[in-house]
């Protein structure tokens, strides 16, 4: 198969950090969608993955090269193609494979699909080797995996749609979140803040539950009703029993039943942030009053345009700030530091100069 060569960044092991790093792309075959990467979002899972701290459940392969929040403009497409064209603005999440045959396929649930390819890190079964994330020039994808993006989205803070979007923007429409639900955010990080953009959109009274009181102000301005520093037991207990659903988009480990308690009858708890140690939940704060506590994984292909589509009608992004590629690693120490605000967005044009 012919290949081209494409500059990207790479870590090489758990501690190597991030480095040029030159990979293959494979021509686009008559299905496929060749982009030019313009912006790919940083997400904690990019951390995670590169410091091969899930080791337990999806150990890390290197070199990796992560990012899976990625826009870009087509240059290329397959002869098969008919929903693109060069020129096109399109996006690209977490997966670019799935069968197509599984139930989960059917369903719209690709990401439950257990042939499912992720963007980095998973078997790439054109060129061998490892599938190579949005850290680079270019990428060539399936258009089944190819999403749209409206055009009147600022591109840098629209790719972390694809995958801090539809991770909030799922569960919130799973669980019926609407107008006078109160709901609360735990973490207000890249996931934690388009939680709070999407609930406020659909009219639910929300809550942020925060670690950082520095960013109280943001939390309002960003569509909280109301903010509560977690570490402040008091403000906690003024709102036990009161939430119909919470979600939790917490990357460290933290104590989850705090805000299981905060759940009325029926509540529920998702919980998309991915911290690597087990967490424990005691049975009686479930058993009380019928809560639930559950899990949540991105979205379905099929959603996140959906998703996409929404925030173009309602001119939703993530709050970026866009750095170049060479302040990669300098992003990670802060993203552990929980500053961030509320997304890094590599400007992909900072790659041409390596
Ligand atoms: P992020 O931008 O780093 O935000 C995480 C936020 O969690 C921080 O800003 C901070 O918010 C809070 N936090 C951090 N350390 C904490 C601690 N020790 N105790 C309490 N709160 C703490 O991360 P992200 O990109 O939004 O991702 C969040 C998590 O979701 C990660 O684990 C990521 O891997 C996971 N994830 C899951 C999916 C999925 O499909 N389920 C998809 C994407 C990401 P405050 O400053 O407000 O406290
Ligand atoms: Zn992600």
């Amino acid at each position: 198969m012919n290949t081209t060569k494409v500059q990207a960044y790479a870590a090489q092991s758990p501690t190597s950090g991030l480095t040029p790093f030159g990979i293959s792309r494979r021509e686009a075959s008559p299905q496929d969608v060749e982009i030019e990467i313009l912006y790919c979002g940083i997400c904690h899972s990019d951390l995670h993955s590169v410091r091969n701290e899930w080791s337990e459940f999806m150990p890390t392969n290197y070199p990796i090269v992560p990012g899976h929040e990625i826009v870009g403009r087509i240059t290329k497409v397959g002869s098969g193609v008919t929903k693109y064209k060069p020129g096109d603005l399109a996006a690209v999440g977490c997966m670019v494979d799935a069968d197509g045959t599984c139930p989960q396929c059917k369903a719209g649930l690709e990401q439950f699909c257990a042939n499912m390819i992720l963007t980095f890190n998973s078997p790439d079964k054109h060129l061998g080797g490892l599938t190579y994330g949005g850290y680079s020039g270019s990428i060539v994808v399936d258009e089944r995996f190819v999403l749209r993006v409206p055009s009147n989205l600022n591109l840098a803070g629209a790719a972390p749609l694809l995958c801090a979007g539809i991770t909030t923007y799922s569960p919130i429409h799973h669980w019926g979140v609407t107008k006078g639900k109160k709901v609360g955010v735990v973490g207000l990080g890249g996931l934690g803040h388009m939680a709070v953009k999407f609930a406020h959109a659909l009219g639910a009274h929300v809550v942020v539950f925060t670690t950082s009181p520095g960013k109280k102000e943001d939390a309002l301005r960003l569509g909280a009703n109301e903010v509560v520093v977690s570490r402040d037991a008091n403000e906690m207990k003024k709102h036990t029993g009161s939430f119909d659903f919470i979600l939790d988009a917490v990357s460290a480990d933290h104590d989850i039943n705090a805000y299981i308690n905060l759940l009325g009858v029926d509540g529920n708890l998702t919980l998309v942030g991915a911290p690597a140690e087990p967490l424990s939940v005691p049975a009686f704060s479930l058993i009380a009053r019928r809560r639930s506590f559950s899990g949540s994984a991105i979205g379905g292909i099929a959603e996140t345009q959906e998703m996409l589509d929404f925030c173009g009608k309602n001119n939703i992004t993530a709050d970026v700030e866009v750095i170049p590629i060479q302040k990669v690693n300098e992003a990670y120490e802060r993203l552990l530091k929980s500053d961030v605000k509320y997304r890094f967005s590599i400007d992909m044009a900072s790659l041409k100069s390596e």
